[in-house]
């Protein structure tokens, strides 16, 4: 009773309110286009990864919070799968063009959630509203098939319809790109959602609330709720909630999957990666060393796209002097300061399991051959900063590879031949991404054709596919059977209604029942 609710302006805009009982801002959820403070008293502290200050704090939604933002979703649903084709279109013209307008807002504040650059954090965002963007041609993606004549008087059509009430899931790691992967999708082809992001980093999912709202998206067809593993069980339970679409972790990813579909859902889960890039001797070195620093070491390491492992073939192995120095000038600092390359990682914890995981590799004889554990940030000495560390000659069998590091951290290792790297990376579980330098259009064919990876990059060295294609994740990086945007993406939110009809003129109706099976 003494937690009453104060509007003010902090890290989310109009949507945090002031608790007097700990002064610290909290989080809200959005249920029916209205902003709505949780009554729960369990809440995660939220802190700025630069800081390690407390920013805001997220509810755990209690069951009935929970539930009611699933009525919600089912009550919008009726009306909002009713409404035509080209008005969810004008919603998402708006959507994008608030999104862009909004566009530094949204990355201040995932750079104070997260930590990532600021330019970075824009990017983050615009990769979002690439779906956005792609979701206003609806008007053509969402087109059935149909054949005239399959009998006499007789025609098939089909009708790509939504499901219903859909979810999803979200990871720290893209606060905008990837719940936009998610709701526009599901709104667009006339689904309802409930979005349960990230409890580390939600600011932005509510941001983006707030311009659905502005856009025109009607009440109840985009909902939020908060919290960690109860709202993922409750997600996995409801009836009626119909998708589940799931990015983070393998251990979450494997476990919702498998609780979504045994509850009869459709689910996609994006998980864990480690991804390689092969480094030919034939290579433009100094492009080559560029993308490898600029996808190892980007985001702190903490995209699943990341290249974590590099693996030099032949003589590409002497550029690796060059690579360490140039790594070792990247600029360490808050997301916030204009010169920075690479800022925090998420918590203490994951900064303490990145160094665990670096000196497991010492440990089993891998070369450091950079050592940003004991980095010092002036101005940030509180801060959750690793440098660009590189750990040489390392095995697959040690843990530093089998494992997602998930931090600013290159493990790399040399081999003499293409096929002995092409072992390596299709000898590892993850099939998330890959890339292949080389000058050589007939070595990069091979690659590109032996490699089982889902998603690979020639000199390219996050290929992460635009909104047109789907992202492809495959193998132990992927569960479900239809992929995150594109053309797999409106497949995953609608089933197919084939209709077959026969349309005869009085005068040739037989009055002969036919009971043989029709052919
Ligand atoms: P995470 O799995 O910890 O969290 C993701 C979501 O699942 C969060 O909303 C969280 O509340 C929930 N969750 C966490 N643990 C859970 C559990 N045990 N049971 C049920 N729910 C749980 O992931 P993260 O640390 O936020 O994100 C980093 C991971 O996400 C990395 O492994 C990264 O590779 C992966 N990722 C994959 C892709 C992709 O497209 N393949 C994209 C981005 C991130």
């Amino acid at each position: 009773s003494i937690i009453r609710s104060l509007k003010l302006t902090g890290s989310h805009g109009l949507h945090m309110s002031r608790c007097y009982a700990s002064s610290v801002p909290t989080t809200k959820m959005f249920i029916n286009n209205e902003f709505v403070e949780s009554q729960t008293d369990k809440w995660v502290d939220l802190h700025n990864p630069a800081t390690n200050e407390v920013v805001t704090r997220v509810p755990q939604s209690t069951r009935s919070e929970m539930e009611a933002a699933v009525a919600a979703a089912k009550a919008a649903f009726p009306a909002w799968s009713n409404t035509t084709v080209l008005t969810r279109q004008q919603i998402m013209f708006r959507l994008q063009d608030l999104i862009k307008k909004n566009m530094k807002r949204l990355a201040a504040n995932i750079t104070l959630e997260q930590g990532k650059t600021l330019v970075d954090a824009e990017g983050d965002v615009l990769r979002g509203l690439q779906v956005v963007e792609h979701c206003c041609s609806i008007t053509s993606l969402q087109l059935g098939e149909s054949m005239p004549g399959i009998a006499k008087d007789m025609d098939t059509f089909t009708f790509r319809m939504p499901l219903g009430v859909t979810a999803g899931i979200t990871p720290f790691n893209f606060p905008a790109m990837i719940p936009l992967w998610m709701f526009p999708m599901a709104a667009v082809t006339g689904n309802t959602s409930v979005m349960k992001p990230s409890e580390r980093d939600p600011g932005a999912t509510m941001i983006l609330m707030e311009l659905c709202k502005e856009a025109g998206m009607p009440p109840g067809v985009v909902n939020v709720i908060h919290g960690t593993h109860d709202s993922v069980n409750f997600i996995c339970d409801n009836p009626d909630i119909k998708a589940i679409s799931f990015v983070g972790s393998d251990q979450a990813g494997q476990y919702i999957y498998e609780r979504g579909s045994k509850s009869g859902k459709r689910v996609q889960s994006n998980m864990g990666a480690k991804n390689h890039g092969v480094i030919m001797p034939d290579a433009n070195k100094e492009s080559t060393l560029t993308s490898l620093i600029g996808a190892a070491f980007g985001a702190a390491g903490q995209r699943c796209m990341a290249l974590s492992t590099a693996i030099f073939v032949g003589e590409a192995r002497e550029w690796i002097p060059e690579l360490v120095e140039r790594a070792r000038k990247l600029k360490v600092s808050a997301g916030t300061e204009p010169d920075a390359d690479l800022g925090p990682v998420i918590s203490p914890e994951s900064k303490k399991r990145v160094c665990d995981l670096v000196q497991s590799g010492i440990d089993a004889g891998a070369e450091i051959l950079l050592d940003g554990r004991d980095i010092q940030v002036k101005g940030y000495e509180n801060g959750n900063f690793v440098g660009p560390t590189i750990l040489h000659q390392v095995d697959p069998s040690m843990k530093c590879y089998t494992e997602e590091i998930f931090g600013p951290v290159l493990v790399s290792m040399e081999v003499e031949t293409l096929d002995d790297a092409i072992e390596v990376v299709n000898s590892n579980p993850y099939g998330n991404g890959t890339a292949i330098f080389t000058t050589n259009g007939a070595t990069a064919r091979k690659y590109t054709m032996e490699c089982d990876v889902g998603q690979v990059g020639v000199n390219v060295p996050i290929p992460v596919p635009l909104p047109m294609f789907s992202f492809t994740g495959s193998r132990g990086s992927f569960r479900g059977d239809q992929n995150f945007y594109g053309k797999q993406g409106i497949q995953f939110y609608t089933q197919i209604k084939t209709v077959t009809q026969m349309w005869r003129g009085e005068d040739a109706v037989s009055t002969r029942p036919a009971t043989n099976m029709p052919v």
